[in-house]
């Protein structure tokens, strides 16, 4: 089609991780036209569905930094989201760990950054405090920091509601696009060709993760370089002999935040994350000497922790702008106007996003975007039923309206068929085995699919309409089946 004929968009977004999606969840509040550009087939499928989930209340970050600015910021805003989006959230609490002196100064220091950083509720505890509170910590803990107001989230599971609550208030999402050129045209404004189409508009929002210094290469802006910081994660199941209810820390690194263990809002555990960085954007392998390091990490806390418990390994990359004290890059081009960068978004980049995201809504006002409120705005989104969540009445009342929920799929998690089909029908519906096992956690589980991935595959392909050959199991070229024997 002609560029001229082509739709003039206030604002593109170029990247659906958590970043993206908290950004046009924010814009979605305003009268301006706004799409999201992502180059995968779903939402959230690079950092933000490899990473510990945890939102930081922010008495890490330096005093002073973009971080130790967004993260308190957007922390605070997480318990209203979550009843506005209806997405599942938990209040743990953290505790951060010191074994030495040294570490109790630490602990000292972070309880005098969070209160610059202006965070509420942190306290320094003795060793006793922590085990009265969680018997199963190892007597080698001296004192800990105790945050209380630490809460955990799945963030997939946020970015969904952030997409599908900006949907419903009429923001366009074309997932499969990437981004490959962008030019700037005479009138000022922004031509964007992806690999399956053009778009123009006015304003551009790069927030493509570990991409993003690739995606301001092409529209001539080198300002900054992005490398991943490479960190291996377990998955524990839910019923671990040691259970906690808080996250726990040692005292952290300059890099990284140590080795946690973390209890996940549908009662599962996560430990996570090494920290190491890579120079292949792509790679999210596991390495065994990354996982001992787990394991090792995870006794420190709870020294009889049973590593039989660990059900599952992934990886993530956090997305980091080199040479910048390890703070987000978040600003305008110096060289291209209107060209907003979201970029470095390395962690806390789940705990800051609606606090990034409003920093973004700030930068494009800054930079000339009118922003009038949207009228007949909706905050809310709800999220398909969460049977497993339901009383006894209620599931016989679900029952009784639509037989489908009396059909349990995946037994470990307790997922029915009506909510794999309802996951389907989702404003931004799962398309892909994965896809319904992160709105539904249908797979996630002990048995890791092993039972439901076949049942899942059938219903994908009954309600897409679509031969069960064709039904992908994540990405392109992953069909669930080759094909027929006879
Ligand atoms: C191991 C690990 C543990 C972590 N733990 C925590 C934690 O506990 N708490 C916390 O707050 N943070 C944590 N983080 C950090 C957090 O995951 C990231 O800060 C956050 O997910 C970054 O989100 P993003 O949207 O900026 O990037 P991404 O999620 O990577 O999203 C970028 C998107 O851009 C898309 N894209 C790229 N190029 C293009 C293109 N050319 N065209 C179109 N789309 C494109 C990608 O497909 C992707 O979907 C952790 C990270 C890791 C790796």
């Amino acid at each position: 089609m002609n560029n001229e004929l082509k739709k003039l968009y206030d604002v593109i977004v170029i990247g659906g991780g958590i970043t993206g999606t908290g950004v046009i969840h924010e814009l979605a509040k305003y009268d301006i036209d706004v799409a999201l550009l992502e180059r995968k087939n779903d939402i959230a499928m690079m950092a933000t569905k490899g990473n510990g989930g945890v939102v930081h209340p922010g008495y890490d970050p330096h005093p002073g930094t973009l971080k130790a600015k967004l993260n308190p910021r957007g922390a605070r805003m997480y318990p209203q989201l979550a009843k506005d989006l209806d997405f599942h959230i938990r209040h743990t609490g953290t505790m951060v760990f010191a074994y030495s002196d040294q570490d109790l100064k630490k602990v000292d220091e972070l309880c005098d950054n969070a209160r610059v950083n202006g965070v509420e509720q942190v306290e320094r505890i003795t060793g006793d405090q922590v085990r009265n509170r969680e018997p199963y910590v190892s007597d080698k803990v001296l004192g800990a920091l105790l945050a209380h107001t630490t809460t955990m989230v799945d963030p997939f599971e946020v970015a969904i509601a952030f997409a599908e609550n900006a949907k419903l208030n009429g923001t366009d999402i074309f997932l499969e696009s990437e981004v490959q050129d962008i030019s700037k045209d005479e009138d000022g404004n922004f031509t964007i060709t992806t690999n399956h189409d053009t778009y123009r508009t006015r304003y551009i929002v790069d927030a493509a993760g570990i991409y993003a210094d690739d995606v301001a290469a092409m529209a001539g802006i080198h300002e900054y370089k992005i490398q991943g910081r490479h960190g291996n994660l377990c998955v524990v199941d839910n019923h671990l002999p040691t259970p906690i209810r808080t996250v726990m820390f040692p005292c952290p690194s300059p890099d990284t935040k140590g080795i946690a263990l973390i209890p996940m809002p549908h009662g599962n555990y996560i430990i996570g994350s090494t920290a190491t960085m890579r120079t292949n954007k792509e790679d999210t392998s596991n390495d065994a000497e990354g996982i001992q390091d787990l394991l090792d990490g995870a006794h420190k806390l709870i020294p009889n922790f049973d590593d039989g418990s660990v059900i599952r390994t992934f990886a993530g990359q956090r997305p980091v702008a080199l040479n910048n004290d390890n703070d987000f890059w978040i600003c305008e081009s110096e060289t291209v106007p209107h060209f907003i960068h979201a970029a470095g978004i390395q962690s806390p980049g789940v705990a800051s996003s609606p606090g990034i995201a409003e920093y973004v809504r700030d930068l494009l006002a800054d930079a000339g975007l009118d922003l009038k409120p949207r009228p007949g705005y909706n905050k809310y989104r709800k999220a398909p039923v969460d049977f497993s969540e339901c009383s006894d009445e209620e599931k016989d009342q679900i029952i009784a309206q639509d037989p489908r929920y009396g059909q349990i799929v995946c037994r470990c998690e307790t997922v029915t068929e009506g909510e794999i089909v309802a996951a389907i029908h989702q404003p931004l519906g799962a398309h892909t085995v994965e896809g319904v096992k992160r709105r539904t956690r249908a797979g996630m589980g002990r048995c890791q699919s092993g039972f439901c991935q076949f049942k899942v595959m059938k219903i994908l392909a009954r309600e897409l309409g679509i031969p069960e050959e064709a039904v992908k199991f994540e990405e392109d070229h992953s069909p669930v089946l080759l094909g027929h024997v006879k």
